[in-house]
């Protein structure tokens, strides 16, 4: 992982750094472009169209494109780089991976808000879901480490990044998610404000005559973590300015806590139970205080975290971090978003080419 900042001037420039880097001898990576056989491309916005990976064709870059004014940050810069990297590497399948594509499962009552139903149909506004590959990954270690089947598994997964949410997953399939229409809504996050009453806007829209550009950076930048405590958004700088005392930076995580217990209560609701609580990204994975305060006191729905094993879970494994007498498991599983886009885009391009390449 070494850095090698300099000014890249587009994808394909940006690409082709990358192809030089896997080339160059020094880092034994791939003797020639031809030793790659596929790309997987991460995209964030799959809209409604999307349920599963696909091989990127020119009806799926147009869908891609439709998704853009759903996810205008996200999107537009997926697409460039699929653009680039089909530049780069013109003769081998190019796969997508989309975000939203786990939660295709939502029900109607899990999807839908509560505004006019031609809202829906017209604008196709509704609740899609990300972290999608991640809730994906970890529910999937959740039964190959206890041999559980997925259709008789409730488990609610926790993705506590710099963006973070939680998805109830009942027989393997995502039933409901705290991000929504865009991945906005939900948990406190590191800069993003997560669910607020929406009339807070027109009331600030009034007070302080902003514009739409104005709320969208106030809730998506300058909000979340680094707004309540007016002090950073990394949680690791948090916990170290409350430990010296500052008050702000303590309500700042506590309030990250509570909304993390509050959709976990909720989820249990919504399934009827719960075998699991799994905890994964930077701070469900590294921060045992986080995982405490976030399911403290909740024996009553029968969940006990072991302090100890909690607070001395190995980095990078997975590690069952509840009590023996604990109903619902609690579990700290590492996510790797990138090996289930490798495996998808492995699956999707030897079905696509037959030639035998592995
Ligand atoms: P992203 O969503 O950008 O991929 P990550 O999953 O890497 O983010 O998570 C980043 C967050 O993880 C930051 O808030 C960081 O402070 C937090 N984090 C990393 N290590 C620790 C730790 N040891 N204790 C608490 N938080 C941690």
């Amino acid at each position: 992982h070494t850095k090698s900042p300099r000014t890249i001037a587009n994808h394909t420039e940006a690409l082709q750094e990358v192809m030089n880097y896997l080339l160059d001898t020094e880092n034994q990576i791939i003797e020639s472009p031809s030793d790659i056989k596929a790309v997987g491309h991460r995209v964030v916005h799959g809209g409604e169209m999307f349920k599963d990976s696909v091989l990127i064709d020119d009806d799926v870059t147009a869908a891609i494109e439709q998704a853009f004014d759903l996810a205008p940050l996200h999107n537009p810069p997926n697409l460039r780089g699929i653009q680039a990297a089909q530049k780069n590497l013109p003769d081998i399948p190019h796969v997508a991976v989309f975000d939203t594509a786990f939660h295709h499962s939502l029900p109607n009552k899990a999807f839908l808000y509560g505004i006019p139903n031609r809202l829906y149909r017209r604008y196709k506004i509704r609740k899609y879901g990300f972290h999608g590959t991640s809730h994906y990954f970890v529910s999937r270690q959740y039964y190959k480490e206890t041999g559980k089947k997925a259709q008789d598994t409730k488990v609610i997964t926790c993705h506590l990044g710099n963006g973070a949410s939680i998805a109830a997953v009942d027989g393997g399939k995502s039933v409901d998610t705290s991000m929504g229409f865009t991945p906005l809504s939900g948990l406190v996050m590191g800069t993003r404000s997560g669910d607020i009453d929406p009339s807070i806007l027109f009331y600030l829209i009034e007070k302080e005559e902003l514009t739409l550009a104005n709320v969208h950076a106030l809730l998506n930048r300058h909000s979340g973590l680094l707004g309540v405590s007016g002090y950073a958004s990394d949680m690791r700088d948090l916990i170290e300015e409350a430990d010296n005392g500052d008050r702000r930076c303590q309500q700042a995580i506590d309030l990250f806590c509570y909304k993390i217990k509050q959709y976990i209560g909720s989820y249990i609701a919504t399934m009827n139970g719960c075998d699991a609580i799994i905890f994964t990204a930077g701070i469900g994975e590294n921060s045992p205080l986080i995982r405490q305060e976030s399911l403290a006191e909740m024996d009553y729905l029968g969940i006990e975290v072991d302090e100890e094993k909690n607070n001395n879970a190995e980095r990078g494994t997975v590690q069952k971090i509840s009590t023996n007498s604990s109903k619902t498991d609690v579990f700290v599983i590492p996510t790797n978003e990138e090996l289930v886009i490798a495996i998808d885009t492995a699956k999707i391009a030897m079905a696509a080419d037959q030639s035998p390449w592995v």
